[in-house]
């Protein structure tokens, strides 16, 4: 059974309900439906949704719509599917949106009470008027309108008088406070933009910060975890809902973000990657969207597991990209069917197939070493296989436990072979290697004959010849986000194609949402997108072992 390893939040929760504060934990993941989820939206999801699953309680989603100009049904339908697939189920789903007539009028209470008003500065001067750190902001010469004027000029706001920056409603709280988010914070500003849901029966909208704490409110959540940019902003968070009359009380806690390293974890930078047409859309398993890593086969098992191992502190720091592979890794060694596949394939003739002791025709193979649950399955085997180009060479040192001329090695389940000669094409590339295979040498040990190395092979007289998609990183630089230019650290060679690997037959039935180990090679799955009914198409999810950089 899966459970949230202890950490600073629990405590909170064991503390609140411990002391009666609470009696229950209502917790919720609030996206912004402007582009797809990502590795680090799982960290928050695997929080949230766990919480609520550890300690009996609930967690909606809750679409957080605010800025219509960026947001799209396609991302709201996304964000749905990806939480489904990671493994949870919401209590309720919930958008901001749904509480615009609310949040309305909670702001014309707090212009009544002559906490809130209409300011025509431009957003430059604002921001100008705010301030820094080092010096007080300075006061809007339309601070201090009466409330008369302000309801008036609210209302016209909403009946879309007013042009986008020409107003917006501004909290009234301290243009000398040191935190610069208390200097008057904008709470609704005019956008005519279309909105996915409300369409356009609004043309102005709540911020964040006004929106957020009331929705929690509103929804009864007990505790709104979100990352530590926001430590500051719980300040207004509390403010705002210490002057309008609503009565539940949630309180926002901060944790550090997940920053993965050589990954892009801002919607924003995605979106621009799908948009420039580097990557092939949001789901490219290149990719640490949700999306990109169930095409490039990774488990919602592995990535829960993932968020488990990083745990939730409020230290910010750097995950190396070994973290996350290690986790599915280990999942689908434990859990994924063995193959042979050869990638880049050169014919292997066993010039003495069809004497004595060399007329095996197939082999019913384990799928799994340790699983038999797993079954059995049977290849074929034939006078010409396919090897892989780099498991021959001519001449190599001892070090070279492969297929050598004068050299024995063992066939993946099969005979002892003995390379004799090779063949050439015009470039002087191998194409065919002639091998003796030794007698009755299957699952034997034959007397004089002790081979080092163990390659994999394909019949080639029964094989399925189809594409392979190898990954490198997508990015050059450990750290892309920080890049002044971060379309100029993308790897141009991160997608390496491979049309015509030999494929042992039995994967030419692979289907969408199967996964292999490939032996020798690493982990593969069926791709989700180019795949055909009986073409399907195989991408790398991880390499076997962890390579070491250099
Ligand atoms: P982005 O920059 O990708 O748009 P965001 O924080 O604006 O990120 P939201 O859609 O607002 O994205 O995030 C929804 C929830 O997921 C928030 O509670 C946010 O704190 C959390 N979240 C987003 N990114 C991370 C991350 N890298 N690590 C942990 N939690 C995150
Ligand atoms: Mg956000
Ligand atoms: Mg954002």
């Amino acid at each position: 059974e899966e459970r949230i390893p202890r950490n600073f939040i629990t405590d909170i929760i064991d503390d609140d309900l411990n002391s009666g504060r609470h009696d229950h934990v209502a917790t919720r993941f609030p996206p912004e439906p402007n582009g797809y989820l990502h590795i680090g939206h799982a960290k928050s999801i695997c929080l949230n949704f766990g919480l609520a699953r550890d300690y009996k309680g609930t967690c909606n989603l809750r679409f957080d719509d605010t800025n219509p100009e960026k947001e799209d049904m396609e991302y709201i339908n996304s964000i749905q599917r990806d939480v489904q697939w990671l493994g949870f189920k919401w209590t309720e789903i919930r958008h901001s949106s749904d509480y615009f007539d609310r949040l309305y009028g909670y702001a014309l209470e707090l212009i009544d009470k002559g906490l809130a008003y209409v300011d025509e500065l431009s957003p430059d001067e604002i921001r100008e008027y705010r301030g820094t750190l080092k010096e007080p902001g300075k006061e809007s010469p339309y601070r201090n309108r009466s409330v008369e004027e302000n309801r008036a000029l609210f209302e016209k706001m909403k009946a879309g008088e007013f042009k986008e920056g020409q107003v917006c409603l501004r909290a009234k709280i301290d243009m000398a406070s040191p935190f610069i988010c208390m200097r008057d914070p904008v709470i609704y500003r005019v956008r005519f933009a279309e909105h996915a849901i409300t369409k356009d029966k609004w043309c102005i909208y709540p911020m964040y910060d006004f929106t957020h704490c009331i929705s929690d409110a509103i929804e009864g959540i007990t505790h709104s975890i979100c990352t530590l940019e926001f430590q500051d902003n719980r300040r207004l968070y509390d403010w705002v809902l210490d002057h309008i009359s609503i009565k539940a009380r949630p309180h926002q806690y901060e944790m550090s973000r997940l920053n993965l390293e050589g990954s892009i974890t801002s919607k924003r930078k995605l979106n621009l990657l799908v948009k420039e047409g580097i990557v092939d859309g949001w789901d490219d398993p290149r990719l640490t969207t949700i999306s990109g890593l169930r095409r490039r086969g990774y488990t919602p098992a592995s990535i829960r597991e993932f968020c488990r191992r990083i745990g939730v502190t409020k230290q910010e720091n750097v995950v190396e990209m070994s973290a996350l592979e290690s986790c599915i890794r280990d999942d689908l060694n434990k859990n994924a069917p063995r193959a042979m596949a050869v990638l880049h394939p050169i014919k292997l003739v066993i010039d003495n197939y069809g004497e004595d002791g060399v007329t095996d025709t197939s082999y019913t193979i384990s799928n799994h070493p340790e699983r038999e649950d797993l079954g059995t399955r049977t290849i074929t085997i034939s006078k010409e296989l396919y090897i892989d180009e780099a498991d021959f060479r001519e001449e190599a040192n001892k070090q070279y436990k492969r297929l050598k001329l004068g050299h024995e090695v063992r066939l993946r389940n099969s005979y002892v072979v003995q390379a004799v000669s090779c063949e050439k094409d015009t470039e002087g590339r191998v194409t065919v290697v002639h091998v003796l295979a030794v007698p009755n040498s299957v699952g034997a040990t034959i007397e004089g004959h002790k081979p080092k190395g163990v390659i994999h092979w394909v019949d080639a007289n029964n094989c399925y010849r189809g594409k392979v998609n190898l990954y490198e990183n997508l990015f050059n630089v450990p750290n892309p986000g920080a890049a002044e230019d971060f379309l100029s650290t993308v790897n141009k060679n991160s997608k390496i194609e491979i049309e015509n690997a030999a494929l042992e037959a039995s994967l030419k039935n692979a289907k969408v949402g199967q996964s292999f180990q490939f032996e020798r090679e690493g982990y593969f799955c069926v791709d989700s997108k180019n795949s055909t009914e009986d073409k399907p198409e195989f991408n790398l999810t991880v390499a076997l072992r962890e390579t070491k950089k250099v």
